[in-house]
């Protein structure tokens, strides 16, 4: 049941307040269990929007949250620092490309992505080319909701005609065409070349989602693109933004999604997962002469420091979550779901009104051929005791880490039955 004072006074995402789509009051989740307020409870396809990896209340992750309270809560780090920030910056630069050498930690993936974008353009006014403001990046984006972070979101999905000329225009080239699993067509990067080449003056950065374009259309594209992409930002003086707040800590089979072009870039941005799903806490890194560049500049030193910068907590329990991941043998973890995934949903691919089923790591994704009725998709999965979030036209579960073979084929078989049942009955399709 709805709870009315949520439904008057709470905004959700990306929700109206005239008409506002149902809620569904959590009383606890644990592991892969979301329990409702009513006793009801579901099995998470969604790990929380990917952050959850380790599933809900861990018990580690319990420690780690509780036994850093006992020392503080938060502390500025303006001037100050301390263990759980230094012990987690020695953790990811083991786990990040290896030309990654400093690590400012941001609240959220957006402002993760702000300081990104700030880092390109402060690196090239040091570099005296004030005039490489620009950023270049691929339809089917998405980076966040903050201003600049919404710019380079695709223009479509990302409802650029809502903010119009209040938002900076950004150079925008078609998505990667050629599959994850595929051929690779030289075409696909021809657009990004010649856009490049023609404007690469007044361009700082060139940012993407490597092989995953999660919220843009949960795509999954060729590693060929980043290479070429990788040689044209060298060729052309760009620098290379990867974000990977969503396809970090393991969901795509890799630590990182670099891994499976072997690309590195000049900035990374992480998130989501940092944490386990605990806490918001984000980080981009960058190289040593990046940094340095940035350093030497008229500024002398990189222009942002957020209040929560840091934060002990969410650095403690990110610390315990990414020591969880290495500890484990995380690879066939992800095999074993990917394995199901494929298993379970490949099947639907033979349906009139579906366009596509793909699947990579813990990422399973069927692509109807028309949008759906969000809500009354939701009533039904959550009717079936399963926790699934559609958009657009795009079916998709990203299960925690956690999640057991029986769960697993519930989850994905209730969610099957959905989809078949769809078939004829085209009053539950939007157009
Ligand atoms: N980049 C990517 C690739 C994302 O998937 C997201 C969140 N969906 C963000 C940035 C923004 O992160 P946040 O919601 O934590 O601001």
């Amino acid at each position: 049941m709805t709870d009315l004072f949520d439904l008057e006074h709470i905004w959700h995402p990306y929700t109206s307040m005239l008409n506002p789509l149902p809620t569904f009051k959590v009383k606890r989740a644990y592991a892969a269990t979301i329990e409702l307020e009513d006793g009801r409870t579901l099995v998470d396809g969604m790990s929380s929007w990917w952050c959850a990896i380790h599933g809900y209340n861990h018990p580690e992750l319990n420690k780690a949250v509780t036994d850093q309270l006992q020392n503080m809560a938060h502390i500025m780090f303006g001037g100050l620092t301390h263990e759980p920030a230094i012990e987690l910056g020695k953790l990811l630069l083991k786990i990040t490309p290896p030309s990654l050498d400093k690590i400012f930690y941001a609240d959220s993936g957006s402002v993760s992505v702000e300081v990104a974008l700030k880092m390109a353009v402060q690196y090239w006014a040091a570099l005296n080319k004030p005039e490489k403001t620009n950023f270049i990046t691929t339809r089917s984006g998405y980076h966040g909701d903050t201003w600049n972070a919404m710019s380079v979101c695709d223009p479509v999905t990302g409802m650029h005609q809502i903010f119009g000329a209040s938002l900076p225009n950004r150079i925008f080239v078609p998505a990667p065409q050629s599959r994850f699993d595929g051929e690779w067509n030289p075409q696909d990067i021809q657009e990004l070349k010649q856009q490049i080449e023609q404007y690469h003056h007044n361009i700082a950065a060139l940012i993407i989602e490597p092989i995953v374009q999660g919220a843009g259309g949960m795509r999954f594209y060729h590693p060929e693109y980043l290479r070429q992409a990788k040689e044209l930002c060298k060729q052309y003086n760009l620098l290379l933004i990867f974000d990977e707040i969503a396809t970090g800590f393991g969901r795509t089979g890799k630590m990182f999604a670099w891994e499976h072009a072997q690309v590195e870039p000049d900035i990374m941005c992480i998130g989501k997962g940092l944490t386990g799903g605990y806490m918001t806490l984000s980080a981009t890194l960058t190289t040593k002469q990046v940094a340095e560049t940035i350093s030497r500049g008229e500024a002398g030193v990189f222009m942002h420091g957020p209040t929560f910068m840091a934060n002990p907590l969410a650095c403690a329990v990110a610390l315990r979550s990414t020591q969880l991941l290495v500890e484990q043998d995380w690879q066939s973890n992800i095999q074993r779901i990917e394995k199901i995934l494929v298993e379970q949903l490949s099947d639907l691919a033979e349906l009139d009104h579906v366009a596509d089923v793909r699947v990579l790591g813990a990422i399973g994704v069927v692509e109807l051929t028309s949008s759906v009725d969000m809500k009354s998709l939701q009533q039904q999965f959550v009717e079936r005791g399963i926790w699934v979030r559609p958009f657009g036209k795009l079916v998709y579960v990203m299960p925690p880490y956690v999640i057991t073979n029986d769960e697993l084929n519930y989850l994905l078989g209730q969610m099957s039955e959905v989809v078949k049942n769809m078939q004829g009955a085209h009053s539950n399709v939007l157009a």
